[in-house]
């Protein structure tokens, strides 16, 4: 039974009091969904201790949107893995799209990160996608085939077995226009697949996300595909009820 996982990535997203009352709102409703639905959030750098305060005594968990290539020491701006690491994070989304375009992260540094997230007890909640042009061109499984092999494939199996992958087509995030759920079938499929090929019956336990302007209307029916093990929600997890919502769409 793999894992069911909807996880808010709140992007440079709300000040800190404002991410205080949103997680204090998921708290709040997490009771209406299925308690098989595991909820992660992930809030900016300055505001983990407090939203960890807020999710106290609850189930849902806390992740960072990134951490440091490197251990520790001379690297201004950095947070390492160890610091979100001691503030109760439990999850880092690593090589979202936004960090590989706009901050030209490669498959070298998300090696570094991988590393330093294991290191330090966090599970990667590691992003692949294909771009528009690509999309358009038919190379969507040569695009997301590499970021995996160049990546993934470098992990040692005890790792693999503490991954989270999420499928987000940089042409559906934040655009409003979403992947049909026989889309997301398809490349989950692949993907999976491709997990396999390295990893061989640990692919089936592999939690994968979609990710790409999921909100509540559309959730239901993607989640219901056999291969979608949950969603990576960025605009619909900056309000408490479409979040929880969206874990709503779990029916199986
Ligand atoms: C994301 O960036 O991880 C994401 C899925 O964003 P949105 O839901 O806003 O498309």
């Amino acid at each position: 039974m793999r894992k069911k996982i909807v996880a808010g990535n709140w992007k440079m997203n709300t000040l800190p009091a404002e991410g205080v009352e949103l997680a204090k709102g998921v708290v709040a409703g997490r009771g209406e969904v299925c308690s098989c639905v595991n909820f992660i959030v992930c809030p900016p750098f300055t505001h983990l201790s407090m939203v960890a305060e807020a999710l106290k005594g609850s189930d849902i968990e806390l992740g960072a949107q990134n951490c440091a290539a490197e251990a520790k020491g001379a690297y201004t701006g950095e947070v390492a893995a160890s610091m979100i690491a001691a503030l109760g994070c439990k999850y880092v989304i690593l090589g979202h799209s936004e960090r590989r375009q706009y901050y030209g992260e490669t498959s070298a540094t998300l090696n570094k990160k991988m590393e330093q997230a294991y290191a330090n007890n966090l599970t990667p909640i590691y992003c692949v996608g294909e771009n528009l042009e690509e999309r358009e061109a038919g190379k969507h499984f040569d695009v997301v085939k590499a970021q995996i092999e160049e990546v993934v494939y470098n992990l040692t199996e005890e790792q693999f077995k503490n991954l989270v992958i999420a499928y987000e087509p940089v042409w559906a995030i934040g655009t409003g226009k979403t992947a049909t759920a026989d889309q997301a079938q398809e490349i989950h499929a692949y993907i999976r697949k491709v997990l396999a090929e390295k990893f061989g019956a640990a692919a089936a336990e592999c939690p994968i996300l979609y990710g790409g302007s999921c909100k509540p209307a559309n959730a239901a029916e993607i989640f219901a595909k056999e291969d979608v093990d949950g969603g990576l929600i960025g605009g619909a997890a900056l309000k408490a009820a479409d979040f929880l919502a969206i874990g709503k769409g779990f029916q199986k």
